[in-house]
């Protein structure tokens, strides 16, 4: 399994190039996208044709996570005769505020194929097959429907994603011992604003030892922050590998 970093947030940042949250992950034929925020749609091209997707699992409803889906439905909409269509996951309200952007019912479902990442979690069904992957959700304090997703091949080490949390023992359920952990470090260092549902470097390492988790990734870092002090802050907590990843980041998993 592979992963490509092609957007690694946040929300908005001075950075040059850092366009919204989108990850990458591969395994043969198998491609899915973990979130598609602002700018990263075209970061798409060089690595897979979009149609090829067999999924996008989009982790919550703030738009450096999920806006370039409407860049993306125009692609499949109007680049081809008839349309194409691509499997989308995500919260409930996913179509309905898509389909608000441009004040027309049905906007999404001309090219998008919606299902809900949380019934299988209120279902009993934890986990779901995405040709060669299996993928599974927990809901994550941060919007009303906001989850962490673990990635895996069968029963080999997992890559858990964050998506945004404010509480990192809601991932605690995902990840499973030698997992890759992708986690968002919002705050670098810390702390993080009383009342703000975002994680820094201190929770990401204490998740990460308390989990044995096998190696840390740390992603959607806000401007202001210091890189090297936040992976500074998780090491002190967490023995395993640690580095933060950008745009053009490929780790085998
Ligand atoms: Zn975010
Ligand atoms: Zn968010």
């Amino acid at each position: 399994m592979r992963l490509t970093v092609l957007g690694a947030g946040p929300a908005y940042t001075d950075r040059a190039g850092a366009t919204g949250a989108c990850y990458l992950v591969s395994e043969g034929a198998t491609h899915l996208l973990l979130d598609l925020g602002q700018g990263s749609f075209t970061r798409v091209f060089p690595h897979v044709a979009p149609t090829d997707l067999a999924a996008v699992v989009v982790s919550h409803l703030h738009p450096d996570h999920f806006i370039d889906l409407v860049a993306m439905r125009h692609y499949l909409r109007y680049e081809f005769d008839p349309p194409r269509r691509v499997r989308v996951l995500g919260p409930g309200a996913l179509a309905d505020r898509l389909d608000a952007l441009h004040a027309e019912p049905g906007f999404t479902a001309e090219a998008l194929d919606l299902e809900r990442l949380g019934e299988a979690v209120s279902l009993g069904e934890a986990v779901r097959r995405i040709g060669a992957l299996s993928l599974e959700a927990r809901l994550v304090a941060h919007t009303d429907e906001s989850y962490g997703i673990r990635v895996a091949v069968d029963d080999g080490p997992g890559l858990v994603y964050s998506g945004d949390c404010g509480r990192a023992d809601d991932l605690a359920p995902l990840v499973r011992p030698g997992d890759t952990l992708l986690a968002e470090v919002s705050f670098g260092a810390g702390p993080v604003p009383p009342d703000v549902l975002h994680l820094d470097g201190p929770a990401v390492g204490r998740l990460a030892a308390s989990t044995d988790a096998g190696r840390v990734l740390l992603t959607h870092l806000l401007g202001g922050h210091d890189p090297s002090a936040t992976i500074a802050s998780v090491r002190a907590l967490f023995d395993g590998p640690v580095e933060m990843v950008w745009p053009g980041s490929r780790i085998e998993l």
